[in-house]
């Protein structure tokens, strides 16, 4: 098949609507002006239906093949929001808002989505029905959990569904999956220090809770080295460390420590969450403090189903001739929630080469706008096919 002839007679107006929102960053739920012009744009290429407000500002398209005898039912998703990030690319069409910037490509991700549904409704060559799902708040908001709990996979019926991220370093437009687990839980938590604060020159006066947030910090490791299994990682990250006072002669009474847990099961997932508060409690007993542990869930881990990958790969195959088995990825991702409530995968696609996604000087290419539509196209008609 190789990419669609249609898009790249869409190339350009793709790339205008990627330039477009890529000027216009919005963060997490705040994705106003760019739900209403994904909106605006479904309705202009006739879809069936088009749903705003479904997780605050998510936007549903519903797009009727030809036929529908089949009565399958295929979710694609895209996700629309930008990163607090100052945008440091100089290119011509960059962000017209100070701190705010499209610095994970979720511009290019809406833009290639938009361009995909514009080629489903005009051709409609399946059988069955093609929902586009645009997500706000994949950055660390659950919007894409938002939009599960407003019963999104349930009121059309779907079935299955897919998910794209472009991925930097990946030769453009190439592919890259792999089945079962692939991006990690993201948990947060706060640790909270208690000791007995002093003078620096009385430290056996003190219970010094600056010593016991260290031993933590070291102590926090052996969760990885020790007691998870070794071929299944996790990683713990003591990112922030805070103390009561910032006097150079005072022992202060409280420290703050924050930080992050990656996971890629659930067993070490709640290993980790277990593990994190005996080891703060136990080292702050030892010397005679205390400390506790306020621990956040985050994003599940996401796992890719083994049909639905086994189908994007040959789609990818389909699209530019290969698709590599990519690593596990560390980060997390909000689309593990919709892999949650229904089969399916999530595939990456080369952004070629430049800065990784969350760094100032990143920029969607948009060179890979014609592969990654044909690859949302191919999965609307190779799984529903016209008999
Ligand atoms: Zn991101
Ligand atoms: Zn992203």
């Amino acid at each position: 098949m190789a990419v669609k002839n249609r898009f790249a007679e869409l190339h350009n107006d793709i790339t205008a609507w990627r330039r477009d929102i890529h000027q216009h960053p919005e963060i997490l739920f705040e994705t106003h002006r760019t739900s209403a012009l994904v909106a605006d744009k479904l309705h202009a290429f006739g879809c069936d239906e088009v749903v705003t407000g479904i997780g605050r500002t998510g936007v549903v398209g519903v797009i009727k093949g030809n036929k529908t005898a089949s009565g399958k039912v295929v979710g694609l998703r895209a996700d629309m929001d930008a990163l607090p990030i100052h945008e440091e690319t100089g290119v011509e069409y960059a962000s017209l808002t100070d701190g705010a910037m499209h610095a994970c490509g979720h511009d290019g991700h809406t833009a290639m989505l938009l361009g995909a549904a514009q080629y489903l409704a005009e051709t409609r060559n399946f059988d069955g029905t093609v929902v586009v799902i645009f997500q706000p708040a994949e950055e660390g908001g659950g919007g894409g959990k938002e939009m599960c709990d407003a019963g999104m996979m349930d009121r059309w019926g779907i079935q299955e569904v897919y998910g794209m991220h472009n991925w930097p370093g990946l030769a453009t437009g190439q592919f890259a999956i792999r089945s079962g687990p692939f991006f990690a839980a993201t948990d947060q938590f706060d640790i909270y220090v208690t000791g007995k604060g002093g003078h620096a020159a009385k430290p056996n006066d003190t219970i010094d809770p600056t010593v016991m947030g260290s031993q933590i910090v070291m102590a926090l490791q052996t969760i990885s080295s020790r007691n998870a299994d070794p071929i299944d990682p996790v990683v713990v990250s003591i990112t922030s460390f805070e103390t009561s006072s910032n006097a150079y002669n005072v022992i202060p009474q409280n420290v703050h420590l924050k930080g992050t847990v990656r996971t890629m099961s659930k067993a070490t997932r709640a290993l980790a969450e277990a593990r994190l508060s005996e080891v703060c409690a136990g080292i702050a007993a030892t010397f005679g403090g205390e400390a506790t542990v306020e621990f956040h869930p985050g994003y599940p881990v996401m796992v890719n189903s083994e049909e639905q990958t086994e189908f994007a790969i040959e789609v990818a195959k389909s699209v530019s001739g290969q698709c590599d088995e990519a690593p596990i990825v560390m980060g997390g991702e909000d689309f593990a929630f919709m892999l949650e409530e229904r089969p399916g995968a999530y595939i990456v696609v080369g952004n070629g080469e430049g800065a990784m996604v969350h760094h100032a000087e990143y920029n969607f290419n948009d060179e890979t706008i014609p592969a990654g539509c044909s690859w949302w196209a191919g999965i609307a008609e190779q799984r529903m096919p016209m008999t």
